[in-house]
Order: C-alpha cells, then structure tokens, then sequence
C-alpha cells in the first residue's frame, strides 16, 4: 500500500489517499471482507475524479495476454495497456477495434468508462467489441459476463466507471489490418458549417476527428482542420511497423503563465495556418495517428500546478450544429481559449446505462484550471443541458447532479441497481449520486 497525494491526467483535483496494490483474485477477495470503501483505478488516464477516493486499488497481476490468431481475438489481464496489446497483436496483422487518443490505457479502464475513438461512427464503443470480461464484485464474488450470460451487470459495467467491481480480465475482438500505415486525408475548414459536412462527406473513412480553432471568431467560428483515414493494404510490403517509447518527456511542470490567451491564440492561428493545402492526403504510422500526443511524455505538465480540466461533451445530430455555435461564441467571448479542441461524430448509441456516446457530435476542450474557467465551464453546462447533451464522466470533475440525471436518462435505474455495492465509491459517484 502506498499513501500519498493521487490525481488523474488533469492534475485536478488532486487527493491524499492509499493506494492498494493487489495482485491476485484471492488477495482482492480478502480485502473485500473488509468492506473498507474503494474505488478500482487503472492507470490514472482519465482526467477528472472518476479513479480517486481515500482508498484505491488497482489490480496489477503479471500482465497476461493471449492471441488466437484465427479467431481474431485477445484475451487479457485488465491492467494490460492499450499500448502493450498493440505490441503483441501488431506483428501479426491484427489491432484493436476501438483505441482512445493515448496508448497508456488500461483495458479496465477501457471497459469501465466504455471509451470511443476517431471510428465511434462506424464501429461503436470500446464494449461493443469485447467479447466477454471477468469482474470480482463488492461482495467478493467472481463473474463472467458476456452478451448472454449476466447482461445486466454487463449494462452496468461498461460505462459503470468502477462502480460494479473490479474488472480482472477480458476477451476482445481484433481488426485484421495489413500494415501499420493510414492512408490519412487532411481538410481545412474555414467554419464549424464547413467541419460539419467534411464529417458528413467522408463518413465512409473509418476514422475521422477535426481539431478546432476555439478562438476564432464571426465569419470564422470554429474553423479547423479535418483528418480522416483508413489502414492502407499493405502498401509496397511494407513491414508491420511496432510504434516506439516517447522521446521527449515535459521534465517539470511549467509555470502557469506559459499557457494564457495570448499563446493559445498564436499556437492556434499557426496551427490553423501551417496545416497542408486544403486537400492534402499522405501515409503516415498508426501512432502519429491515432496516439500525437503520447510523443511527449508528461505533456500534462505545461498547464502548471493548478492543473487543467478537459471538457467533453455530446450532442444530437439535430442540435450539434446552433448549441456548438453558441459554444464556441461563450468560449471567444470569455477569452479562455483551449490549445486542444477536438471535434469527433457519433454514431448510434448502445446499451449500457452509463455509456457516454449518443448519435451526434463530441467536442472535447482542454481548459487550463482557473476560477475564471469554472466559471465559464458552469455557461456551457447549461447550454450543453438546454440542447439535451451530456457531458463524458470520464473527463468530469465538476459537474453538477442535476445536470448528469438529465444527460444520462438511465441514471436512476443505474443508481438504484447499484445500491447495495455500497463499498465502492469514488470522489465523482459521492458528488453525482447523492
Ligand atoms: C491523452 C488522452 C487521450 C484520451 N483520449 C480518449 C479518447 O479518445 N476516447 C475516450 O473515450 N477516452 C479518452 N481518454 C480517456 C481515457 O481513455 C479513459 O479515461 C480511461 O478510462 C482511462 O483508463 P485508465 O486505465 O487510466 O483508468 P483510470 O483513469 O485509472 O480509471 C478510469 C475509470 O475506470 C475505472 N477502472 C479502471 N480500472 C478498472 C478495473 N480494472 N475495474 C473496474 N473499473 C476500473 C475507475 O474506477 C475509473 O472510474 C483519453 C485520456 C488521455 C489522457
């Protein structure tokens, strides 16, 4: 056990607590007899307050994975990264089917917060492709959940952020891919509108996002620049490429000026205006893809000891075009721009009570943490309510009770199948669950 002071990726907020080392499905059933509350943590990668309370565990066995190469599908230790099951499965033609914007997630953590990527419109959440998982529950009882064989508490689950037991191993399904390469299309949008049908137009590609200029304004609100891809089929033999450790690691954290209006607006109007010609397509490897940020180790740091916040929140299809609008008008008003803005489309929603993605549009903003900035977050909040959205709990630390039963419509029959599992709580469930 070790104590000491725990945050996630944004640093905030950050809480003193132990954390629990467990290595064996024994080891967490004696602690279960306990009943001292907990919460499961993976590897800290979600941003908010979902991983923290006074007690943590996380289970962190010999990391165990297990390809069958004909089935097309994986079978692993939930502390298994997203990043060493690529290692594994790369050379042998297959990645997973869904994969977030870093490397450094755990599969518990996967499957807890039901995680999308750039391909939600075609190919669903993180859940969708799994084929069955192990989970050890509050009462120290050990389950194997498929889409059969206790579906309820699979509902529960994925999405669940923890809440239902911890997550101990899972089966998952592989993509055949040919090479390591994506064949990628880039657009720069002058506008939101013109984002929006570069969405529409290229919804054939499997992958897709657009990154954003939140500090543009009037005739060009939310310019930014659209990239698109699919793996290209084995373009001249080429080998199956692994993806390598970062190079260059943030060494300390930087003082909080560095990141201000000023400087986001410059990086973003150069950003804007160094990206390609208007239609420029190249091949590039799967990790400057899918993982651009995981080249800096420790990026989280140039946001200073305050820390940021990342808001992401969905919208319907209907509504995604006026509320992003007003959005992003409330974010130029208030001068708080955010370096990162990134623009993905939803497809239909699945299941589970809890996950986030519905049929829509997803906007996720980092923002550097300031009274100030909570204060505007408190505007969107109302905005994203008012256009019936929700906001993502795994990114979450702030928002209000209110706001998350009306965003998650199966809220209270999660809450209510989830009363008796009294012993696992996190920072986020005691705010949201009241
Ligand atoms: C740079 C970056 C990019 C990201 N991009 C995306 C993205 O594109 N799409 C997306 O959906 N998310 C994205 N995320 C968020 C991230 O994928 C999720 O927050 C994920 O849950 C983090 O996994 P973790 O293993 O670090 O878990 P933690 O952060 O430690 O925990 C997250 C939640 O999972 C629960 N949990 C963790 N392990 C277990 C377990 N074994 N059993 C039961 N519950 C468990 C915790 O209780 C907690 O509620 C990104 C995060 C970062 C830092």
């Amino acid at each position: 056990m070790s104590k000491g002071y725990f945050s996630a990726w944004g640093n905030f907020p950050v809480k003193l607590g132990d954390l629990v080392t467990l290595k064996t499905v024994k080891e967490i059933q004696s602690f279960l007899y306990h009943k001292k509350p907990f919460i499961p943590v993976g590897n800290f990668k979600s941003y908010g307050d979902s991983a923290l309370n006074d007690t943590m565990v996380k289970f962190n066995p010999v990391k165990t994975i297990e390809i069958n190469r004909q089935e097309q599908t994986a079978t692993v230790s939930a502390n298994v990264l997203i990043g060493d099951l690529i290692q594994k499965t790369m050379p042998l033609g297959l990645f997973p089917v869904v994969v977030p914007g870093t490397k450094f997630v755990t599969i518990g953590g996967a499957i807890a917060a039901d995680i999308h990527g750039k391909n939600h419109h075609l190919d669903g959440c993180f859940s969708d492709h799994v084929l069955s998982f192990e989970i050890i529950t509050a009462d120290g009882k050990n389950i194997h959940c498929d889409a059969k064989k206790n579906q309820e508490l699979w509902k529960l689950t994925c999405g669940g952020m923890g809440l239902t037991g911890l997550i101990i191993s899972a089966k998952l399904k592989l993509r055949k891919v040919s090479s390591s390469i994506i064949y990628q299309r880039t657009i720069k949008a002058s506008s939101i509108d013109e984002l929006f049908n570069c969405f529409e137009n290229n919804n054939q590609d499997r992958y897709s996002v657009a990154w954003v200029d939140c500090t543009a304004r009037n005739d060009s609100l939310g310019r930014g620049v659209f990239i698109s891809g699919n793996f290209a089929n084995n373009p001249r033999n080429q080998k199956l490429k692994l993806h390598k450790d970062p190079k260059f690691s943030i060494p300390f954290v930087m003082p909080k000026y560095l990141i201000n209006p000023t400087t986001i607006r410059c990086f973003n109007s150069l950003y804007y205006n160094l990206s390609g010609n208007s239609k420029a397509r190249r091949q590039t490897h799967y990790d400057n893809f899918f993982f651009p940020l995981d080249k800096i180790k420790n990026w989280n740091r140039i946001y200073g000891d305050a820390g940021f916040l990342q808001y992401q929140f969905v919208l319907p299809k209907l509504s995604s075009s006026i509320a992003l609008k007003s959005i992003l008008e409330r974010i130029v008003d208030s001068g708080e721009g955010s370096p990162l803005a990134v623009l993905k489309l939803f497809g239909k929603q699945n299941i589970n009570y809890l996950s986030f993605p519905m049929e829509g549009y997803t906007l996720a903003l980092d923002f550097k943490n300031t009274p100030k900035v909570h204060q505007l977050l408190i505007e969107l909040d109302s905005i994203v309510n008012n256009n019936n959205g929700r906001i993502y709990l795994a990114k979450d630390s702030r928002i209000k009770p209110q706001y998350f039963k009306n965003g998650y419509q199966e809220f209270q029959c999660f809450k209510d199948k989830i009363k008796n599992q009294k012993n696992i709580q996190s920072l986020q469930s005691q705010r949201l669950f009241k």
